[in-house]
């Protein structure tokens, strides 16, 4: 089985890079965030301990979860930031687990499957959360810490019309292991400083086990 393991910092371009890898290689994307979002669906058992923890104004009018409220509460208090990962991360490593079981036996009936690798887990906190035993190599996507502010910027700035400050993006991007550390442990580093196209000769070469450009 080859199944890699993406992860990188806040906006280094991990969502860029998968996108690449499903259409360009129909590579399977399973990816960490959903299944994060799926843990706290109204009536799931994590959802449930939130409320315990936080009262029922952590909930929206509808019983969703006030995912911007728990934001602003977890932010600036590592500890808990630390307890509602310990709520998620299990469930997030379940679904992973299973994904993992279900592709073996596919495998086991179909060995010609896909040429370059049997999937990609995009987890951003594939460290912090101990989950590399789950795949067999790990890319890391890099780019230099401004880019990480400006495109973080830019895109909370698209999707929501939000200006964030500058301080927010530092706090943000802070809460994560540093680039530079996941980068120690990494067996392929894609360099995402330029544009799309130069990220993407990188990707190219990582599938194909040759040498990046
Ligand atoms: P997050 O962890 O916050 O989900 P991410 O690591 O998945 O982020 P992307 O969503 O891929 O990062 O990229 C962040 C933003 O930067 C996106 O708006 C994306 O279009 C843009 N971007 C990524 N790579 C490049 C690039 N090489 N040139 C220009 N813009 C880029």
């Amino acid at each position: 089985m080859r199944l890699i393991g993406l992860t990188g910092g806040i906006g280094s371009g991990k969502t860029t890079v998968s996108n690449y890898l499903t259409t360009t290689y129909r590579l399977p994307i399973w990816d960490a965030d959903l299944y994060a979002r799926e843990a706290v669906e109204p009536g799931s058992p994590v959802l449930k301990q939130i409320v315990d923890r936080y009262g029922r104004d952590i909930l929206l009018y509808n019983g969703n979860l006030n995912r911007q409220k728990l934001a602003s509460l977890i932010f600036s208090d590592s500890s808990e930031r630390t307890w509602l990962e310990q709520q998620i991360h299990p469930f997030v490593r379940h679904c992973f687990v299973n994904n993992i079981k279900q592709l073996k036996a596919q495998k086991i009936q179909n060995p010609d499957g896909n040429p370059y690798a049997d999937g990609v887990l995009v987890i951003p906190l594939l460290f912090e959360s101990q989950m590399t035993d789950l795949v067999t190599e790990i890319w890391v996507v890099y780019c230099p810490l401004e880019q990480q502010y400006l495109r973080l910027i830019e895109r909370e700035k698209i999707n929501f019309g939000r200006l964030l400050t500058t301080e927010e993006a530092e706090a943000k991007i802070n809460s994560q292991m540093s680039l530079a550390e996941k980068c120690k442990q990494a067996d392929i580093i894609l360099y995402n400083s330029s544009t799309p196209a130069e990220l993407f000769k990188q990707v190219d070469a990582a599938i194909r086990g040759q040498n990046i450009p």
